[in-house]
């Protein structure tokens, strides 16, 4: 069975995140999307917040799985039997990050490589810390969440 892992903040999850996400679990049998926890950051959305939000998007998505995890990949990836990890690339400024984490990784664990997916045109420019921002001011963020994630990012922030 060919497995991947699809890590991230996801705080919170955005169209680019689902793009990335439909994207992998049409090429893959199985599909975990790992949430990671104690990652140093201070979040918006509590970890099981996150992997609620997830599972609520990718429902209709049977092979996608949502995890949530702390400490090395490489270890969980391990655990679960996985060889594949799942990472999106919007510009170059993602990419030094990026090759460093995956060379990183294969030192770590030599079975493990990691797979990119460039990002769809129309969300080249999204991350979770502009929908956090322009939320934070009370923005139109209709275009970059689904309507439920939307809800509930504004009660979040009403608090
Ligand atoms: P991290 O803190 O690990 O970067 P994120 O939740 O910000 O977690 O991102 C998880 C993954 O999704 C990363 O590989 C990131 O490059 C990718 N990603 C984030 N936003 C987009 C997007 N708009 N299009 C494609 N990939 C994206």
């Amino acid at each position: 069975m060919y497995s991947g892992i699809y890590p991230g903040s996801f705080d919170p999850v955005t169209y680019g995140h689902i793009d990335i996400i439909k994207r992998a679990a049409a090429v893959m049998d199985h599909l975990i999307v790992a949430v990671l926890k104690n990652n140093g950051k201070t979040p918006l959305f509590s970890v099981d917040e996150r992997v609620n939000m997830l599972k609520e998007v990718t429902k209709d998505l049977k092979n996608v799985e949502i995890m949530s995890f702390s400490g090395l990949l490489v270890n969980f990836a391990k655990e679960h039997g996985v060889k594949v990890i799942v990472r999106g690339l919007r510009a170059v400024t993602d990419f030094e990050y990026e090759l460093l984490m995956s060379q990183t990784n294969r030192v770590m664990d030599p079975d493990i490589d990691t797979i990119f997916f460039t990002t769809d045109l129309e969300y080249a420019y999204l991350s979770s810390s502009i929908v956090r921002e322009i939320a934070s001011y009370g923005g139109d963020i209709s275009k970059f969440v689904p309507e439920c994630i939307q809800k509930q990012i504004k009660d979040k922030l009403s608090k």
